[in-house]
């Protein structure tokens, strides 16, 4: 009798995979929540008693080899009674409004220190906006949202994003002159 397992590679606490589906364009892992634990509100992190109802998202994942992984999740919007208000339950390998998990969102954030976020969005066959609104999302924990509040004087400078001037494209960045803080980056 095989040992052979795929749970390995997806740590995720909570929940409980009871599908798999694999064709020719990726692998697609059915998931749900493990009913053992109680919903957790993703705002405030306490338990919820009160089920709102059910929902069902594709969640893209880190690819396994070559092959593309979605994770089918089945999760629970809940009433939170300390928030007062009906939030997605909180499943902990994905932000509640993210259509990819947050080691993908990670990986992402890591390729976008050395790639320009077309090449990420096209090496992983993902929307370009999806991969800089992730880029931004990490750049602004890492350090600080943008404070467009004291602009005064501005200055305007022009990097190549790969090596070569020749056929580089260049990314052309404002910042503000007195807190060295870029505001703007544009092809
Ligand atoms: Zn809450």
């Amino acid at each position: 009798m095989s040992s052979l397992s795929i749970t390995p590679y997806f740590p995720f606490c909570r929940v409980h995979f009871f599908g798999q589906r694999v064709t020719e364009e990726g692998s697609t892992l059915r998931i749900r929540p493990d009913k053992r634990y109680k919903p957790v509100c993703s705002v405030c992190s306490r338990h919820c008693a009160i089920i709102h109802a059910w929902a069902k998202r594709p969640i893209r994942d880190l690819n396994c080899g070559a092959v593309k992984v979605v994770i089918e999740c089945r999760y629970r919007k809940v009433f939170c009674t300390n928030c007062g208000r009906i939030l997605v339950e909180d499943l902990a390998f994905f932000e509640p409004y993210q259509r990819v998990t947050k080691r993908l969102a990670r990986y992402i954030y890591d390729l976008c220190k050395i790639l320009t976020v077309q090449d990420v969005a096209e090496h992983l066959g993902l929307d370009w906006k999806t991969v800089k609104d992730i880029d931004k999302t990490f750049l602004e924990e890492e350090y600080g949202e943008t404070n467009y509040g004291d602009l005064t004087i501005l200055a305007v400078d022009e990097i190549a994003v790969r090596k070569g001037h020749r056929q580089s494209p260049y990314r052309r960045i404002q910042e503000s002159v007195r807190n060295r803080q870029a505001c703007y980056t544009g092809k």
